[in-house]
């Protein structure tokens, strides 16, 4: 690992708390709707309306408020009061005024690595979101570049490589998401390391193979100190 210069972390869930309010939106979101239709099978919904707006809307919460507002009114077939939409707009609204809550360890860890490597924040979502995620966080002074990617794949870890000047040798990737995180890079011939968080979106579920050199899975991201430093 004495080759890596570069280390890319991923933002929700590796360094600060965001699916459990994209859980709680949902359970809110659900709720309003119990006379319709029961929860999971709201849910099913709207994880379908989300994946298909996916390709054009991208990540993030305004996506998945119009996704909400979507499922609301395939589930009351056109019937749904407007004061069930501004509801669903509130609970879109409530959740870009969540306050950040950083990982343990996270600060220290990022403070020890940026002394001898280049840091690079690496997410997806909305723009204007991270970036106010990542001020709230206080963590903006440990990354010499942030990047919001509109979607984590091969190619798109590629592009970031290049601008950042550097080979997939020298590019490690740190995120809780096995799809976006890990598999793309270890293809690309980086390094990734794995670290779970106990709440994951079914669209980032993936199985994956151990076996890979390159690959390390942590239990928190304060391990990585063992491994870099
Ligand atoms: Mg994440």
């Amino acid at each position: 690992m004495d080759s890596i210069k570069v280390i890319a972390f991923d933002a929700d869930d590796t360094l600060w708390v965001n699916e459990p309010f994209f859980r709680e939106a949902e359970d809110a979101f659900c709720g309003l709707l119990e006379e319709y239709l029961p929860v999971h099978s709201t849910t099913r919904e709207l994880f379908a309306v989300e994946m298909r707006n996916l390709p054009l809307y991208g990540y993030g919460i305004k996506a998945f408020t119009l996704s909400m507002i979507e499922t609301l009114g395939r589930v009351t077939d056109g019937r749904a009061h407007f004061k069930l939409v501004e509801r669903t707009l509130a609970i879109g609204r409530d959740m870009l005024e969540k306050p950040v809550e950083v990982l343990d360890g996270v600060e220290d860890t990022l403070r020890q690595l940026a002394r001898s490597h280049r840091l690079v924040l690496a997410t997806k979502g909305d723009l204007l979101d991270q970036e106010r995620k990542l001020e709230k966080s206080g963590l903006a002074r440990y990354f010499h570049h942030i990047e919001v990617m509109s979607d984590k794949r091969e190619v798109n870890y590629r592009k970031l490589i290049a601008h950042l000047d550097c080979s997939p040798e020298q590019f490690m990737m740190v995120g809780n998401s096995v799809k976006s995180d890990v598999i793309p890079v270890l293809e690309l011939g980086g390094y990734a390391v794995h670290v779970p968080f106990h709440t994951t979106w079914i669209h980032e579920e993936a199985t994956y193979e151990l076996a890979n050199p390159k690959f390390l899975r942590a239990e928190k991201l304060t391990e990585l100190l063992n491994h870099l430093s």
